[in-house]
């Protein structure tokens, strides 16, 4: 398409075409019978993305923030601690939101490119009787990936909630909620997800429902209520009409033909998928000497990546350039460093094409700016890396 720009940053991100056809269908009643299958197909297939045949699932209204903040109101008395591990912007908001519900929060923070060690988890864990604690599965401020599985141990091993941030990584990195014992995974539809911005997607176990049927206090916010939403999915799921507020009718279409479109990959395969092309970018980046946020490509998600700004050359002038180029990337977002690197959303629908652009504008930038580069390097260590992980006639794909 002529003019068009790709957009490659983390959230909203390119929209498969039928996604946004589905959207634009017209809008039908919330009680209408063909929008109650797509209502209650739309909660099941959420189960298989979240790999959680046990788990609640809630579908709202919103951003990821108010998925954030439905957790936060829904499990925090006044005067519960609440941990917070953070690797980046969005632990710093999970503690406020935990804060303005009364919980007494710590926070744990990693240094800049690294994670929290479990030892300090265990720790401060040990230290006093926490309820829940707040995990980050990809901070999108740093790139930073973190492994759940483990911390969700050290959860169940002190008798805490666990809720993972999972607005960067859910239906791009690994994820088995159920398997891993966290209580809450929550979301929202711009980012892997691939759905326009608009829905608060939540998964709560069966613990942490019972946690909140058992709380001494009204929930202090009457929007993110459980009570008000829990019976509005049950119904829908056993395909019966009822109404808290009205759902977003032309979001939750779109959503079900994205969740369709996922299940369709796998779970396995997408995960492959994100994993591959993002070690390919990688060495695409590192072939170029630029330095990625993560410490180590270890920690590295596979769904964004944050690089730092080459020495000398100015941040706002290079995404000008490669915007130029039809490709629109994302600036910093961690205070302090903000304005010293760059972020590229890869998640979704993207596709090797996709990366491939990102690359040629990168480099056309680079050497616009007079940065020394050979050309063609970034792709030719893409096209390498690609080369040795996926086989070059793929039955599907
Ligand atoms: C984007 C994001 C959020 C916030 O989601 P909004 O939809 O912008 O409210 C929270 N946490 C993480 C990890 C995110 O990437």
């Amino acid at each position: 398409m002529k003019g068009r720009k790709l957009l490659m940053i983390p959230g909203p991100i390119e929209f498969e075409p039928e996604v946004l056809q589905a959207m634009g269908q017209a809008t039908t009643s919330h009680i209408a019978p063909k929008f109650i299958e797509v209502f209650g197909n739309s909660l099941e297939l959420m189960r298989e993305v979240w790999q959680s045949p046990s788990g609640q699932p809630f579908i709202v209204a919103g951003t990821g923030t108010l998925a954030m903040d439905m957790a936060a109101a829904n499990l925090i008395e006044h005067g519960d601690n609440a941990l917070v591990i953070s690797s980046g912007y969005f632990g710093h908001r999970f503690k406020d939101i935990l804060d303005r519900y009364g919980a007494n929060t710590t926070i744990l923070e990693a240094p800049i490119g690294e994670v929290v060690s479990l030892d300090a988890i265990e720790n401060e864990l040990r230290s006093k009787p926490y309820k829940v604690l707040t995990l980050t599965h990809v901070d999108t401020s740093t790139g930073i990936l973190i492994d759940p599985k483990p911390i969700a141990d050290l959860a169940k091993k002190y008798h805490v909630l666990s809720i993972l941030d999972g607005v960067c990584s859910v239906a791009g990195e690994e994820l088995k909620q159920d398997e891993w014992g966290i209580d809450v995974v929550l979301t929202a539809s711009q980012k892997a997800i691939g759905v326009p911005p608009g829905l608060a997607l939540l998964m709560a176990s069966q613990k942490a429902m019972g946690v909140f049927k058992n709380r001494k206090t009204p929930v202090g916010n009457y929007y993110a209520d459980w009570n008000n939403w829990l019976p509005i999915m049950q119904a829908y799921e056993e395909r019966r009409p009822s109404y808290f507020g009205t759902p977003a009718v032309n979001l939750i279409v779109a959503l079900e033909t994205s969740l369709k479109i996922i299940c369709t990959e796998g779970m396995d395969k997408r995960i492959q998928r994100h994993q591959n092309l993002a070690k390919a970018f990688r060495a695409g980046i590192a072939a170029l000497k630029l330095r990625i946020l993560p410490k180590t490509t270890h920690l590295a998600a596979h769904t964004l990546s944050a690089v730092y700004y080459p020495k000398g050359i100015d941040g706002a002038a290079l995404r000008a350039k490669i915007t130029e180029k039809n490709v629109i990337l994302a600036g910093g977002l961690l205070a302090g460093i903000k304005s010293s690197y760059f972020r590229i959303g890869h998640m979704g629908s993207v596709s090797s094409n996709d990366l491939m652009a990102v690359l040629h504008a990168l480099e056309c930038a680079l050497l616009a700016l007079g940065h020394p580069i050979a050309s063609g390097k970034s792709l030719q260590a893409f096209q390498n890396e690609l080369l040795n992980t996926v086989p070059l006639n793929p039955v599907t794909n």
